[in-house]
């Protein structure tokens, strides 16, 4: 306490090489930032699943990660913890514009993600949005570009980018394919290639999955660097 925001997150970076994943059990093992500890403590989030402590520690350390994991086993907050740290030791604020990308298949799988961020993400000052459709293509523009954190389903992401060009994805820092499967599975391969090929090359991603197919193998190569391999199977 204290001390300045940048000294805490000097700090904090200079400790995710060093973290010894045989002893992380809980989020205060993490060097994670107060703000993400408040969150998750109100939540009532205290110990890691499997998914969490296999993908959360290398994601910290800015890698990709190409995540293999059940329904049920907590990849929202695999990937939410990592795109909220990162983006508070990039110290972005409101002003910034989109800091990260989180594609999910389905309308209410962003609510849930959408509710799980403001839940665990309350504390931090992003600002956070959904763009799945409903509302009409204007009032969603308008609406993304002052969002650090954008949530959205493929079709309608791909509907902006295409009938905006100047949609401004520039500044973003690390992307979610979540349930990339499940995306592959609804037809939306072309629409996955397009919109990875429309994104800033220098970004940080991670892709989840419950399983690894072919389409799922050729969606990896196109998007992610050097992944990391990360799988869980909670049934063991
Ligand atoms: P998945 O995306 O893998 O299907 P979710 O992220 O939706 O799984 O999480 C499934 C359930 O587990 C949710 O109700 C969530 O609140 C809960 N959960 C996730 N992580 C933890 C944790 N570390 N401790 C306790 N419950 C958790
Ligand atoms: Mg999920």
């Amino acid at each position: 306490t204290g001390q300045p925001e940048s000294v805490l997150i000097e700090n904090l970076k200079s400790q995710y090489d060093t973290i010894d994943v045989s002893k992380v059990e809980k989020f205060v093992d993490l060097p994670l930032s107060q703000k993400s500890i408040k969150g998750l403590k109100e939540s009532k989030y205290t110990k890691l699943t499997d998914i969490q402590k296999a993908s959360v520690p290398l994601a910290l350390q800015g890698k990709d990660i190409l995540g293999a994991a059940q329904t049920g086993s907590g990849k929202t907050l695999a990937f939410l913890l990592p795109v909220l740290e990162r983006l508070y030791c990039e110290q972005w604020s409101r002003v910034d514009g989109i800091g990260a990308l989180v594609i999910t298949p389905t309308r209410e799988l962003a609510y849930q993600i959408f509710e799980a961020l403001k839940k665990v993400g309350k504390y931090h000052d992003f600002s956070a949005g959904l763009i799945i459709g409903g509302k009409d293509l204007k009032f969603e523009r308008k609406r993304m570009d002052q969002c650090n954190i954008v949530i959205c389903t493929p079709g309608r992401l791909l509907q902006h980018m295409d009938e905006n060009p100047l949609f401004d994805c520039v500044t973003m820092k690390i992307l979610v394919l979540d349930e990339a499967d499940r995306c592959l599975d609804m037809g939306f391969q072309e629409t996955m290639n397009a919109i990875i090929a429309n994104l800033p090359p220098m970004r940080q991603t991670l892709l989840f999955s419950a399983t690894q197919t072919k389409s799922v193998k050729d969606l990896a190569r196109l998007s992610l660097k050097d992944p990391s391999y990360v799988s869980v199977n909670e049934m063991t």
